[in-house]
């Protein structure tokens, strides 16, 4: 990150993370960077959080190609921050771009479409759901051939990154970061001899394409959640979606591998 020192800060602005932000500021002037106001400006974007600022920084900057995003936490360490506001050493050696120590990670993202409009990205997953208490029906496609009617509360697809996330709790499977591909998941899909669906989560590689398509019976208007933002579309009839060609360029500390980050999450 040598000569591209733009840098924007995303956080909450509470009393007692600008303290810690604070820090990292003067930090960053130690080594020459620029803040600037406008994450348009920036080639540096870094979130200081959790991982859902991290989520909501990506969001909000939407999904920036051309910068280099960096998750510092608050507290413990997560799975999109790699870096702590306890321990500035870390930061400080991203900042030396000590290639030795750091290291830039590109994760897969999905490309959303609602209704053959609108165009989203997430890193973690987009979830399709009813809104009332009755279950709702949606017709899955797999590369245009229909595949299974699901019936129950609703359809996620997660991203590899995702996987640890909502996807995890549904009973998918954790994948790696590497891979770039999507995971379909249910949420409580009725299975009797009326309605059968797979039942398993699905993996899929980067080139194919699901389609959910919302059946048309009284309960058709789900919620549609991207991310950690519920998307205010209601009469949505149909979403698309694939692995996208948009990565996410984040940095990460060599020492902190795949391996780790689920360790300490789940088995700790
Ligand atoms: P939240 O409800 O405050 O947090 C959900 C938890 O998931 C937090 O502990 C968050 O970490 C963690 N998390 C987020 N992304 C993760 C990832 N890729 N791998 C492992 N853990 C992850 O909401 P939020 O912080 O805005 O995060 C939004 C995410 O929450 C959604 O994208 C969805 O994946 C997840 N979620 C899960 C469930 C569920 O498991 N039943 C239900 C709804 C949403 P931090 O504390 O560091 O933010
Ligand atoms: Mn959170």
């Amino acid at each position: 990150m040598s000569d591209r020192k733009n840098v924007y800060l995303f956080y909450k602005k509470t009393d007692e993370l600008e303290e810690k932000v604070q820090k990292a500021r003067e930090l960053g002037r130690k080594y020459d960077f620029n803040l600037v106001e406008d994450p348009k400006d920036a080639n540096i974007i870094a979130s200081f959080g959790g991982d859902g600022t991290f989520l909501q920084a990506l969001q909000k900057t939407r999904f920036r190609e051309d910068a280099l995003y960096i998750g510092v936490n608050d507290g413990d360490f997560g799975f999109y921050t790699d870096f702590t506001t306890s321990d500035l050493t870390r930061l400080e050696l991203a900042m030396q771009s000590d290639m030795d120590m750091v290291e830039v990670l590109r994760y897969p993202t999905l490309e959303v479409t609602i209704d053959g409009l609108k165009s989203f990205h997430c890193i973690n997953e987009v979830t399709i759901r009813s809104n009332i208490i009755k279950t709702f029906v949606v017709d899955v496609y797999l590369d245009n051939l229909h595949f299974e009617t699901f019936r129950g509360d609703g359809l996620l697809v997660s991203t590899p990154t995702g996987s640890t996330a909502y996807n995890k709790s549904l009973g998918g499977a954790v994948v790696d970061p590497k891979l770039p591909a999507m995971q379909l998941t249910e949420m409580a899909s009725v299975n009797n001899n009326q309605y059968r669906t797979l039942g398993s989560p699905l993996v899929l590689s980067k080139g194919r394409e699901l389609t959910l398509k919302v059946v048309q019976d009284g309960n058709d208007h789900p919620i549609i959640g991207i991310d950690n933002e519920a998307m205010g579309i209601r009469h949505s009839r149909h979403i698309n979606v694939k692995v996208s060609d948009r990565v996410v360029k984040t940095l990460k500390m060599k020492d902190n591998l795949f391996a780790n980050k689920l360790k300490r999450s789940f088995l700790e």
